[in-house]
């Protein structure tokens, strides 16, 4: 008898040259889909794509959600499932231009939904972000239910949380599938060391080149940092689950920058007293997000420990 080989199901990546959306790139192609990665390359790097290329099922496509080029590849490709994390990602450069914010993460993503709706992709996955979306919360770790009154304290976490408007709509309107990940604050190999946000990455460079890192005000500010290939994971298992969903991606852990610094100071052997600058403004206090939805829906856990993270980040930024 003959092999039977089944046809690879193709995917759209959104903002396939940045941090996540290559780790997630990889993720797929491993597991035998075919894809199709868009990026303009505004903060991602063709370097991320380096492991991708190699694959035959792969296509790298530069361009602009706006573009109105997005059309024919869309079509072209004919995704089944459309992963979107392209987007204006800082909060800082929100702060600075509201405008270009909206823009790239609410024009960008509505010029993405009408293309995907006309060619028929079955579901979006969306990058959503946990770490905003909730403003400043009154109950730690936060819960989905808490999204629809909560008051994001920028406009990236803004235009960021009225995409999930839009997705529910358009799943009830014109029947396309979602699913929202609210991430944490994702770390890892790839995130950029000379970006505006990535804490572990900044100070972990930093360190290793013998700089004292700048902690924002007092260093008590907590995240919920997530590692990257456990965010990769989540990815994966909603595209064939949890319709609807809105699905927090976090450990439910309290993590302070002087705790991160702490850690990495360990690991690399930095001894230096850390520099201190006033906090930037639209930045909430602390959050950790409740993730026991996404435990129901998915199956998914985090896998990955703070420490066994950090070191992984370090052993990539001595690559860089
Ligand atoms: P990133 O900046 O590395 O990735 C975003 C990518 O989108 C970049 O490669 C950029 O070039 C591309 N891009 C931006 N605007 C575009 C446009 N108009 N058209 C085409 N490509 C465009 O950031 P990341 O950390 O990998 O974030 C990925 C997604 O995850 C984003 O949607 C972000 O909002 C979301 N997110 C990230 C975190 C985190 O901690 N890193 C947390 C919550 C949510």
């Amino acid at each position: 008898m003959w092999p039977v080989t089944a046809t690879p199901r193709t995917a759209l990546v959104t903002g396939a040259a940045g941090f996540i959306g290559s780790t997630l790139c990889d993720a797929l192609l491993r597991d035998g889909w075919r894809v199709v990665g868009l990026d303009n390359l505004a903060t991602g790097r063709e370097g991320n794509l380096t492991r991708a290329i190699q694959s035959d099922r792969f296509g790298f496509e530069r361009l602009d959600l706006l573009d109105p080029g997005l059309a024919p590849i869309m079509e072209r490709a004919r995704p089944d499932v459309v992963f979107h994390l392209a987007a204006q990602a800082g909060v800082r450069p929100s702060l600075e231009d509201p405008r270009d914010d909206a823009e790239q993460n609410v024009v960008g993503t509505l010029a993405l939904l009408e293309t995907a709706r006309a060619a028929g992709a079955r579901k979006v996955v969306y990058a959503a972000s946990g770490g905003t979306l909730y403003g400043e919360s009154s109950r730690l770790p936060a819960h989905e239910d808490a999204a629809p009154a909560s008051m994001p304290t920028s406009p990236y976490g803004i235009s960021k949380k009225v995409v999930l408007d839009y997705l529910a709509y358009y799943e009830r309107a014109h029947g396309i599938a979602h699913a929202s990940l609210a991430l944490g604050n994702v770390y890892g190999p790839r995130q950029d060391p000379h970006g505006e946000a990535g804490v572990v990455s900044i100070f972990g460079a930093a360190m290793l080149h013998g700089d004292a890192p700048a902690i924002f005000g007092d260093g008590e500010q907590t995240r919920d940092y997530v590692f990257v290939a456990d965010v990769v994971a989540a990815f994966v298992l909603a595209a064939d689950a949890a319709s609807g969903a809105l699905l927090n991606i976090g450990t439910g852990v309290e993590t302070s920058v002087n705790t991160v610094y702490r850690l990495l100071a360990a690991v690399t052997g930095f001894e230096g007293e850390p520099r201190h600058a006033p906090l930037p403004a639209g930045e909430i206090r602390r959050i950790a997000l409740d993730a026991s939805r996404a435990r129901e829906a998915l199956g998914w856990e985090p896998k990955t420990s703070l420490d066994d993270g950090l070191r992984a980040t370090l052993e990539w930024l001595r690559t860089c």
